[in-house]
């Protein structure tokens, strides 16, 4: 550290117990503490780090906002934690259609910069406000406009990589096609900090669709949303967004922002489509909302103004922190499955909760076929521990049993290590894991994380007790 400490700026090391405690956590209530954190201003910076790090076998965890869902961003083999959040410059190259970003830029603020030029950066995580463009790439974040823009990784043009030996790689660049060699770039997105660290992104931006609206649709049944949902593709429509909330979710989301819940509302579903015709934008919202009607709906409200639409929205954008205030802890899941799926998926869900006598909410992105169970329970009971674990591995067996995976947005992390080789296979498994040798031999990137640990260590009955969880953490602290 000394060596370090010397190439850095002054009181670029930080080792206060304030501090260490800040970069614990993320947002599955573990936490583990780092031996010391590291904020770099420059790409020089980090070479500098991962080298002496690298020479001196110091794990190394690299943190954006730190609002993974998985465990991803807890040091969990202590070491030390580089935050990369004020390493924040971006600029817009029009002519080529791209932006070029550090990985602190927070994606809203790149967003609203895009915006303001006409231009659009799909990729939307829920958690845009706080998130960066690195944690987004390093998750391959997804977000509500997937089932019509697709994910982080369809706009990620470039990347420039820094190794643990402090050597650089420059892969893609500001160009829109490359079939150049294998794309080492696809293999950084979605690695969670496990194989290098991201520097500078280059991102593809498409003309922002100045036109789109909103339609709100209540269900009597969750099942019968789900088979809506499939109906609007087999109608050829192509909406930006399908949002599917169930009952549970409802529930608590109006007992926090106290309004009125009808008996005869189990689900609901926001659909948005956007386009460059406000005509053809309203006649195909029009049509869906005829559409949801024949399917079953018990209300359909198509927005008037935006003051309509922000109130639809409301309710989703709401769901996450008021799970979170309704009990103790929650943890988020996140499986994908066969659009066609999902009405198996939702039973089987509800029958897994009813089972174990477990509060379940089931909210996400209908239209990808990727949702997020999300587990209501408190971490002091070792019962209710035991409950959580068992439904998770059996929603996970459901996912890949349905022909679908672990994650569609939010890695593997800690969480959901153990399950990696049910749902990729013994041969992919070992190849991932001669890939991390590769990049990073000495494995001080982001240990212990995305693999299942070896040794029978942590085992997939007790995967959760196994974790450096702490009840006391409070979910919803910025
Ligand atoms: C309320 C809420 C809503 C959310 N909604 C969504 C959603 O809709 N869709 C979605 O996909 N996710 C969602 N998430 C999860 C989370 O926000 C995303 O995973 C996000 O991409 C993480 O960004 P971050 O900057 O916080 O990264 P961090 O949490 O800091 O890091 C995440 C991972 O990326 C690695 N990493 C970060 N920066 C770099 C870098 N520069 N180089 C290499 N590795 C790096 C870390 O080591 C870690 O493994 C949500 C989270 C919350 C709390």
């Amino acid at each position: 550290m000394q060596v370090l400490s010397r190439q850095l700026h002054k009181g670029a090391i930080q080792t206060g117990k304030t501090v260490l405690e800040k970069y614990s956590y993320d947002r599955t209530s573990q936490m583990s503490l780092p031996q010391a954190v590291i904020k770099a201003h420059s790409e020089v910076e980090v070479q500098s780090i991962l080298r002496s790090a690298n020479e001196n076998m110091i794990p190394v965890v690299t943190r954006g906002a730190g609002s993974s869902l998985t465990g991803a961003v807890v040091p969990i083999t202590r070491g030390i934690v580089l935050d990369v959040s004020d390493m924040d410059k971006f600029s817009v190259v029009k002519q080529d259609s791209v932006v070029i970003a550090e990985p602190g830029v927070k994606t809203s603020v790149l967003q609203s910069a895009v915006e303001a030029k006409g231009l659009f950066y799909p990729p939307d995580p829920a958690s845009l406000e706080f998130s960066t463009i690195g944690g987004n790439i390093a998750t391959n974040a997804g977000g509500a406009r997937a089932v019509k823009y697709g994910v982080t990784r369809d706009y990620v043009r470039g990347l420039t990589v820094v190794l643990p030996d402090g050597q650089i790689l420059n892969l893609g660049g500001r160009y829109h096609k490359n079939s150049t060699g294998y794309q080492l770039m696809h293999l950084i997105i979605g690695s969670e900090g496990t194989l290098g660290v991201i520097t500078k992104s280059v991102l593809r931006l498409i003309p922002l669709p100045p036109y789109t609206n909103t339609l709100r649709v209540m269900f009597r049944s969750v099942e019968t949303t789900s088979e809506a949902v499939t109906g609007i593709f087999e109608k050829g429509f192509n909406p930006n967004t399908i949002e599917l909330m169930d009952r549970v979710s409802l529930e608590i989301v109006a007992n926090d922002l106290d309004f009125n819940l009808s008996e005869e509302h189990n689900a609901m579903i926001i659909i948005e489509c956007d386009g460059t015709d406000k005509t053809q934008v309203d006649q195909d919202l029009g049509t869906i909302a005829a559409l949801m009607q024949q399917k079953g709906a018990s209300e359909v409200v198509i927005a008037k103004t935006e003051k309509e639409r922000h109130i639809i929205w409301n309710a989703r954008r709401s769901v996450s922190d008021a799970l979170a205030k309704s009990a103790p802890n929650k943890l988020v899941e996140d499986i994908v499955v066969p659009r066609s799926k999902i009405p198996v998926l939702v039973q089987e869900v509800r029958g897994i909760a009813e089972a174990h006598g477990l509060a379940i909410a089931l909210f996400g992105h209908a239209g990808d076929g990727n949702l997020h169970p999300n587990f209501l329970f408190d971490l002091k009971n070792p019962n209710e521990i035991q409950k959580v674990e068992k439904a998770s591995k059996e929603i996970f067996e459901l996912a890949i049993n349905l022909g679908g995976t672990l994650s569609g947005e939010h890695g593997i992390g800690t969480v959901k290590r153990q399950f990696l080789e049910d749902a990729v296979g013994t041969n992919v498994l070992d190849l991932m894991r001669s890939v991390k040798k590769l990049f990073d031999p000495n494995n001080i990137l982001n240990p212990q994380k995305i693999f299942p640990v070896e040794n029978g260590k942590q085992d997939k009955a007790g995967f959760l007790s196994d974790l450096p969880f702490n009840s006391e953490y409070n979910d919803i602290v910025e």
